[in-house]
């Protein structure tokens, strides 16, 4: 059933990764899979193995043919501090595959069991965490973010020891691939400027091919700026969904530009910079508002990687790579924008669209507004000012800052030509109404603990339509109610 395995990162000198097998589960049981990414992998779906089977394959308790399972090696910054040694530690790959569109994706198994990498954990995942990854790396994805994607999910009907005992699952994850810029600290920590120019040269031909044709001398500081561009447009993407991804560590910072682990992360309900869900980010580290400059942060320490194959000059390459970075607000900036505008139903740019943009936040905050919702609501009043009344009413707290605005907006909108209803319709197809709320993804966890997954398959499907109304289904458009919200999140290592 599997496509064929290329086995490209394996084909890296042999300290790039450590060879891993996969514990057996004790009774595999599929709880999703992916069709139409399996579809998308070129997996032949007419010779599906039957659950069990599938199960078995996805638990990690039968290797695809071949598969040759290895957990990489990387480091990372976490919370700002220097870990020279992290590595696959709960995950293993099992290879790369050929997607229907030429590009190497890679397959990894998330929780079967530990790694030379793991330390004292114990390579395992609880069923949590697996489902808040799957249901919003695939939501993720149809919100038209780059992702790492959910192809699998299992339970292993083990026992997972936490704080408490919970159910554990394994997670198939499919991504561009899982280097990161924790991949190339861990071989600038070691002095191994020989390895970090195989890792120049193994990405740029993987995710950045336009560069090959730089000479060769040009294209470590080409990396960095093309890494750094995607970065700021992804950032801008999150923050234009309320997506706070919650641990920014460098070593959850993919070089491809996809978005890349989902432990702790939450979208905001009511509008404010200062959130904050994860239980461990005690500073607000990497609260909503810090994103831009988190991300900036880590694009240096990548930089410093690859210092020493800029130039034979310090000083310069130090001067070359400090230009790159200091272009990132600038760069993050205009990405923004345009996601503001396209959020905003603004055609063209004007230069007062910044600042009509931070007054919708600014009256959204003083209304204590829900994000997502106002954006949503937003749409109808493009359609029609009948719709006012109902956007004015999802501040709880002072309307009349977004009440000054709107006149503002439609003044604005004036100078872009084109109907009212196809501006709705655009911004509709933008601003969505379903996002993984932190309280249904709660939910559904809850109940997948007690076997219940009815719950689960509801939330997929509502999440597979974002910017699609589904009668019936209002509900899950809705914030949290005071007595369901759910605060915290918890990376459930
Ligand atoms: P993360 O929180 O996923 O970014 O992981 C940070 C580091 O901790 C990585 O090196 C992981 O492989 C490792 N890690 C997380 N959970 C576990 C676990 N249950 N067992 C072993 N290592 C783990
Ligand atoms: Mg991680």
């Amino acid at each position: 059933m599997f496509p064929e395995f290329t086995l490209r990162y394996s084909s890296l000198p042999e300290r790039f990764y450590a060879p891993a097998e996969p514990d057996s589960a004790h009774q595999p049981r599929l709880i999703a899979f992916n069709r139409a990414l399996a579809e998308e992998l070129g997996f032949d779906l007419a010779a599906w193995p039957g659950d069990e089977e599938a199960a078995a394959l996805f638990a990690g308790n039968r290797l695809p043919p071949g598969a040759q399972p290895i957990a990489q090696a990387y480091a990372g910054h976490q919370f700002g501090n220097f870990v020279p040694q992290l590595g696959d530690g709960r995950a293993l790959l099992l290879g790369e595959v050929t997607d229907r569109a030429g590009r190497l994706r890679d397959i990894q198994l998330k929780g079967s069991g530990s790694t030379v990498f793991s330390r004292g954990g114990d390579g395992r995942a609880p069923l949590g965490p697996v489902l808040r990854e799957y249901l919003v790396s695939e939501a993720m994805h149809r919100l038209g973010v780059p992702s790492t994607r959910a192809l699998a999910a299992v339970s292993t009907g083990q026992g997972v020891v936490r704080e408490r005992l919970l159910p554990g699952a394994v997670l198939t994850r499919v991504a561009a691939s899982h280097i990161r810029v924790g991949t190339f600290e861990y071989f600038a920590a070691r002095g191994d400027q020989e390895a970090l120019a195989l890792l120049v040269e193994h990405v740029i031909a993987r995710h950045y091919p336009e560069l090959a044709e730089r000479p060769a001398s040009e294209r470590p500081l080409a990396l960095l700026e093309a890494v750094q561009r995607r970065q700021a447009a992804l950032v801008a993407r999150w923050m234009g969904l309320g997506f706070i991804h919650g641990v920014m560590n460098t070593d959850n910072t993919a070089i491809s530009g996809e978005t890349l682990d989902y432990g702790p992360c939450a979208f905001m309900e009511a509008y404010d910079p200062a959130t904050v869900f994860s239980a461990i980010d005690q500073q607000g580290r990497y609260a909503y508002g810090n994103q831009p400059q988190i991300m900036q942060w880590n694009m240096a320490r990548f930089a410093e990687t690859l210092l020493g194959l800029m130039d034979e000059d310090p000083q310069r390459a130090i001067e070359q790579a400090t230009a790159v970075i200091e272009a990132f607000p600038s760069q993050y900036r205009e990405a923004w924008l345009g996601v503001m505008r396209d959020k905003l139903g603004l055609g063209g740019g004007w230069v007062e669209d910044a600042a009509l943009a931070e007054d919708f936040l600014q009256a959204l905050r003083a209304g204590g507004a829900d994000f997502t919702l106002s954006f949503r609501l937003l749409a109808d009043c493009a359609a029609s000012s009948a719709a006012d009344e109902a956007l004015l009413a999802l501040c709880p707290q002072d309307a009349e800052p977004l009440r000054a605005w709107l006149p503002r907006w439609r003044e604005r909108l004036v100078a872009d030509a084109g109907d009212p209803e196809g501006r709705a319709g655009r911004m509709r197809r933008t601003n969505p109404l379903y996002i993984p709320r932190n309280h249904q993804v709660e939910r559904v966890i809850q109940a997948a603990q007690k076997d219940d997954y009815a719950p689960f398959e509801a939330l997929r499907a509502v999440l597979a339509a974002p910017f699609e109304e589904q009668a019936g289904l209002e509900a899950y458009a809705l914030p949290a109610r005071a007595e369901e919200q759910v605060v915290r999140t918890f990376c459930g290592t």
